[in-house]
């Protein structure tokens, strides 16, 4: 675990670099890969020519446009957050069930906020939190079937008590920010698996969350790459049924280790339309990549779901290569870094006081921004790992908070 004071502004900014390294790479992976989602590796090569995609296409009606596995990761971070703030004010916490409670409002943005409605009471307002006010956010991007459907039905699955079946990889592919959180790696892949398993209950649907959370959090407490991975290997043997998922990663490793793949070679590892296929891809991708854009334009161009196997491998490489090893080009290129919220739901989300960024009534913030202000205001330091908090930064939890909301921390 590490510990991080913010005295130590040199250490904290390269934490946030590697964290925003990983949103923004994971985002840029998902939007490189939404044209072709479904597209045979055949189809894109005839469409796009030998070297298949090679930037941002047209997607949703817009170049760079994100699906579901950046929306549901930023739900994840929302509910993470808001987890570390009840922690800390309420003295207890399920963290698997405040971000359950982030993809229920993820839910109500894709239309459906009956499930938020029947957990937390209301009459339709709109449910707090910054995430449900970005515009960005608000559509629906071929979200995966068992997501909604689990979540429709409460998303009350766990690892004891799993949902249903599923191994697909809906569960891994919103589960980086996990990684963020500034705990052991056992405890980090066990929360992962608890928070895939709210909607995934095949093991390969939640161990290789467990999977991706443990090695994101190895690459932003500082690890290389092969060190981050052994760790999140080390872990998953531990596990029972880890036996699947441990060959999907193997085999990725074996397959990444020979040098950049094509998209024959991936079709071996599978589509990526199942937990460990995508895990297993992204591996090879992540691997073998020698910059940040060419492990994401490998892993984005294959017969299979383009989307979430970009999205995972920009994960482990945004977190690896940090935000500073990341074509700005290519970063101002996705959708909801350009998005205007209103700043003062960053208040409410959080549910504490803003110090380091001036907001005031009515300004809007880029997403970007946004992003790096959730990072760096909140009390996060059971996130961040940071240990201490100045005098100032205490918590005005009532004011800021409104009782009227469909859904507040105190019912979380
Ligand atoms: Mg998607």
């Amino acid at each position: 675990m590490r510990i991080v004071t913010r005295d130590d502004q040199r250490e904290f900014e390269f934490l946030t670099d590697r964290i925003i390294g990983c949103l923004v790479g994971g985002a840029i992976g998902d939007a490189l890969g939404a044209p072709i989602e479904f597209d045979s590796w055949e189809t894109i090569e005839a469409k796009y020519g030998p070297s298949g995609v090679t930037g941002f296409n047209e997607a949703y009606g817009r170049v760079g446009a994100v699906t579901d596995d950046t929306q549901m990761t930023l739900f994840t971070l929302e509910g993470l957050m808001r987890a570390s703030v009840r922690g800390r004010t309420k003295g207890i916490c399920h963290p698997p069930t405040v971000v359950r409670h982030a993809y229920l409002r993820w839910l109500w943005t894709q239309g459906n906020g009956g499930p938020l409605e029947r957990a937390f009471g209301g009459g339709g307002d709109l449910p707090d939190g910054c995430l449900v006010k970005m515009p960005g956010l608000l559509h629906r991007r071929a979200p995966g079937l068992t997501c909604v459907g689990e979540l429709e039905r409460g998303g009350n699955g766990s690892v004891a008590e799993p949902p249903n079946d599923s191994k697909g990889c809906g569960g891994v592919m919103r589960a980086a920010p996990v990684g963020f959180v500034n705990m052991p790696a056992e405890d980090r892949f066990e929360l992962g698996c608890e928070i895939a398993s709210t909607t995934h209950g095949h093991p390969c649907g939640y161990l290789s969350a467990g999977y991706l959370a443990t090695a994101v959090g190895e690459l932003i407490d500082g690890a290389g790459l092969t060190d981050a991975l052994d760790v999140a290997r080390r872990v998953l043997v531990g596990w029972e049924h880890h036996e699947e998922t441990l060959a999907a990663v193997d085999r990725g490793s074996e397959l990444g280790e020979q040098g950049i793949p094509t998209p024959a070679d991936l079709a071996e590892l599978g589509g990526g339309w199942t937990g460990e296929e995508a895990l297993s891809i992204a591996v090879a991708c992540a691997i073998s990549a020698p910059t940040f854009e060419r492990g994401v334009l490998v892993a984005v161009n294959h017969s299979g779901d383009s989307d979430s196997t970009g999205s995972i491998t920009g994960n482990l490489l945004g977190a690896l290569h940090d935000q500073g090893g990341i074509d700005t080009d290519w970063r101002d290129t996705v959708e909801f870094l350009d998005q205007p919220i209103p700043g003062p739901s960053l208040t409410e989300n959080l549910n504490c006081e803003v110090v380091e960024v001036d907001l005031e009534d009515g300004d809007a913030l880029g997403a970007e921004l946004v992003l790096e202000a959730l990072l760096r205001l909140c009390n996060l330091e059971s996130v961040l790992g940071i240990e201490r908090i100045d005098e100032e930064r205490h918590l005005v939890p009532e004011t800021l908070h409104p009782k009227e909301s469909v859904a507040t921390d105190d019912t979380e």
